[in-house]
């Protein structure tokens, strides 16, 4: 994956919230069968720019 700024070729780096835990993308609100839509979330880093994506592992899991 290249970066969207500067061409760069981006590292995937791991995105943390809390120590160890890896951050979870949420619809906040309990779906029709009482469940919170979640996802993982990938993340690259360009080590050019700075440059940071994000993007969701499971993206069906929203529509
Ligand atoms: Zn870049």
């Amino acid at each position: 994956m290249e970066c969207i700024k500067c061409g760069m070729e981006m590292k995937k780096v791991n995105l943390f919230g809390l120590p160890g835990v890896n951050m979870t993308l949420s619809q906040g609100v309990p779906n029709w069968q009482g469940m919170e839509i979640r996802s993982a979330v990938r993340c690259h880093v360009c080590p050019g720019c700075g440059y940071v994506e994000l993007q969701a592992v499971e993206p069906y899991k929203f529509r």
